[in-house]
């Protein structure tokens, strides 16, 4: 039987999309050969990178405005330098909220000065700040848009002539927003795009050139813009079932139909946090995250309890990350209403139980 499954990445992808790549492994385009051996130079791969490239702009509207997309490696966290190494001259403006930010600061600071312009350290990263300020003397503003870990969402984003640089990695292709407003979004496939292996890097091109160090080739944007994602070998069958899941996601009425999905499954499941005693949600109400929704139970004794009846539901990755406890249930888009009802059950029988 087929898990509810909230794990918060690696994580869940659709069925349809696994059927798909599963056969691609076997006999990718009827051509007698498995995608994990052709070449990556093969036309056959070549128009996945290209159609990949393409739909992602055109998912997020982007297209003929100015910006290149590119599927690399090294994850996420490889852009916390990437990103510095081709746009920090002197000093960027970071706003930490959380492991993510805290993370990419550290990086930058190889590069040059940080300014941390806000920071919800103070409060276990419960919340996201607000009303604060980005010196004009920055080369770029940096932010995490959905803290996965803590479970809060950035609703809004500052307006600044500087560069925005902001890292979706675990709320990409999951709401509307004016794209167009980030100069560099980057994700890390594996929360709501594709399997671990490759990064989304959405960038605008005229951004670029403006440092004085030399750049070594694996880390030129440039170089890779160039290269047109294929510098050197790209993580094939990520990139791939990535395609297919954007390809899904199009089919699907796009990021404007899967965002009304979304806030129905965590209006569900944030009522039930809300209105069973038993339960106490971990982030501020106004920042909470559609995708990632944080919570405790009030009193610890019931544990054990929770624990069974929510494995025994077939729910699958429901534990709270390491730093924070508690329990994390990861909405992301390919997560069907009905296993969001599974989980709002269980809560409501534990609240009969007790
Ligand atoms: C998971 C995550 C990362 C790290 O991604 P890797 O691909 O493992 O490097 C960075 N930022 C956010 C917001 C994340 O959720």
């Amino acid at each position: 039987m087929k898990k509810h499954n909230y794990s918060a990445g690696p994580c869940i992808l659709p069925q349809e999309v696994f059927r798909e790549a599963s056969q691609a492994i076997l006999d990718f385009n009827d051509s007698g050969l498995s995608i994990l051996e052709i070449s990556h130079r093969s036309k056959d791969f070549v128009d996945v990178m290209e159609e990949a490239r393409n739909l992602s702009l055109e998912l997020l509207g982007l297209e003929g405005k100015g910006y290149k997309a590119l599927f690399l490696q090294g994850g996420a966290s490889m852009q916390f330098l990437m990103i510095a190494y081709n746009l920090l001259k002197d000093k960027a403006a970071y706003l930490n909220t959380g492991a993510w930010s805290t993370k990419a600061i550290k990086e930058a600071k190889f590069f040059g000065d940080v300014t941390e312009v806000a920071s919800s350290a103070d409060k276990d990263f419960k919340y996201i700040p607000k009303g604060y300020f980005i010196p004009s003397d920055v080369d770029y503003f940096h932010c995490t848009s959905n803290n996965t870990i803590y479970g809060t969402q950035m609703k809004e984003f500052p307006r600044t002539p500087k560069p925005v640089i902001c890292d979706m990695s675990s709320d990409i292709f999951s709401r509307e927003l004016d794209f167009s407003q980030f100069d560099l979004i980057y994700a890390g496939a594996q929360k709501n795009m594709g399997p671990a292996g490759t990064t989304l890097v959405v960038i605008k091109e005229d951004i670029l050139g403006y440092v004085e160090r030399s750049i070594p080739s694996m880390m030129d944007y440039r170089i890779h813009i160039n290269k047109a994602s294929m510098y050197n070998t790209p993580a094939v069958y990520a990139v791939y079932v990535s395609l297919l899941t954007m390809r899904w996601l199009k089919n699907n009425g796009g990021i404007k139909a899967i965002e009304e999905k979304n806030e129905k499954k965590a209006n569900l499941l944030y009522s039930e946090i809300d209105i069973n005693p038993l339960f106490e949600g971990y982030a501020n109400k106004e920042d909470r995250s559609v995708m990632n929704a944080t919570f405790t139970l009030v009193n610890d004794d019931l544990k054990e309890t929770f624990d069974e009846l929510w494995k025994e539901a077939g729910i699958n990755g429901l534990n709270g990350h390491r730093s924070v406890g508690g329990y994390r249930a990861s909405m992301y888009n390919a997560l069907p209403l009905e296993s969001v009802q599974v989980l709002v059950d269980v809560m409501s029988e534990l609240e009969r139980k007790a």
